[in-house]
């Protein structure tokens, strides 16, 4: 049908189409028995917390998916529910394995956690997948979920998948992972994969959530040390050259022999551990299970010299840090009071009426009051 013109009547009787509206052809209505039907679809409802521990504790995906949004949201009310539910699993938690694994984008992250989970699964472990993506809250984009990842280990029973959380700064991002570990660990995941892009903060973040960081790395041009931050060497428990195959071989080499040696001019990450170079092939699955064998070497050594109950009490003390941090910051900045002042006294401070320290001083005074 074509659309027809028609003016409305307060239109001027010479005017032209400006004034025109379209009559476009309508829908057709929706019979009466699809709206009752409609109207019959059970809504989702509301779980009470003794529901979402229950569910969690039986292992069911769905409910712990709902847990970790009930965590993940930023509404107050949700807030009292997800730590009243985090209060009923803490018991529960603390048993798994937590690897991170970082690289830049392209190194083969997804492509190594499929490899790496697939053999895990096969090896009977339950695994989660966790991601803490830097970008999804500084460019809104995503960097780790804006493709099909993971094809196959999404299909295992035996392993849950779950992408960044979005929104808000990299430290907001880190606390929700933080307590979806705890969640995953209560349903009984035993090893936890958490994926981090190498682009700066982000890794320190992972770093100080899990027992063993690995870095993946791709074989380059001979030169990739250049490039490479000498503080991310320093956090890593294994260095893994990824797509050491075909014509890559030579060059996988050279890179690990370089990396080989740039690691013993740096402090280890772990006391007592000497971190190493591994090459591996995530699309031919080849490395993977030396890599896994280094991963229990390091998770024994660090079991027996006390140095993981150390660090997981020091990961504590951080996260309780960063949550007072992160809760005096929003303090301050949601006083309206200070947020009055603040042009002013930027504009002392611009004009040399007042020292930087002095401008803070009095702004947190106005806190105290
Ligand atoms: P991510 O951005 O770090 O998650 O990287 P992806 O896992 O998406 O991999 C980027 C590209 O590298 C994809 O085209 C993969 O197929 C490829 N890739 C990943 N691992 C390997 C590998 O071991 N060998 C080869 N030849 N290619 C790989």
């Amino acid at each position: 049908m074509q659309p027809n013109f028609e003016k409305p009547e307060w239109v001027p009787p010479n005017a032209g189409m400006e004034y025109a509206t379209i009559i476009r052809p309508g829908v057709e209505l929706v019979p009466a028995d699809h709206v009752a039907a409609a109207q019959q679809t059970p809504q989702r409802r509301n779980l009470s917390i003794q529901e979402y521990l229950q569910g969690i504790r039986q292992g069911d995906r769905t409910i712990l998916g709902r847990a970790i949004s009930l965590v993940e949201s930023n509404s107050l009310r949700h807030l009292e529910s997800a730590q009243e539910l985090l209060t009923l699993i803490l018991p529960f938690t603390g048993h798994s394995f937590r690897i991170g694994i970082s690289g830049a984008p392209g190194a083969g992250k997804s492509t190594f956690i499929e490899s790496l989970g697939c053999y895990l699964t096969q090896l009977g472990h339950k695994v989660a997948v966790l991601a803490v993506d830097p970008s999804s809250s500084i460019s809104k984009g995503s960097v780790l979920g804006d493709k099909t990842r993971m094809e196959k280990l999404v299909q295992e029973p035996n392993c849950f998948i779950r992408p960044s959380p979005s929104g808000g700064a990299l430290g907001g991002v880190a606390r929700k992972t933080r307590e979806t570990v705890l969640l995953c660990e209560a349903a009984g995941y035993e090893i936890i994969l958490i994926e981090t892009v190498g682009v700066g903060q982000s890794e320190i973040q992972v770093r100080s959530m899990v027992d063993f960081f690995l870095l993946l790395n791709i074989p380059g041009a001979g030169d990739e040390l250049q490039g490479i931050k000498k503080g991310i060497m320093e956090i890593a428990d294994a260095v893994v050259i990824n797509k050491a195959d075909g014509d890559n071989i030579p060059k996988a080499k050279l890179a690990q022999a370089e990396y080989t040696q740039a690691l013993q001019y740096i402090q280890p990450a772990t006391m007592g551990w000497k971190s190493s170079v591994h090459l591996c092939s995530s699309l031919l699955n080849q490395g993977i299970s030396e890599i896994w064998q280094e991963i229990l070497k390091f998770q024994s050594l660090v079991q027996q010299n006390g140095f993981f109950e150390k660090r997981r009490k020091e990961q504590l003390r951080e996260w309780i840090h960063q949550l007072i941090q992160e809760y005096l910051y929003n303090l301050f900045y949601q006083n309206s009071e200070i947020l009055q002042a603040i042009p002013g006294i930027k504009q002392d401070v611009f004009e040399n009426r007042i020292s930087p320290t002095n401008a803070a001083r009095k702004l947190i005074q106005l806190l105290q009051k």
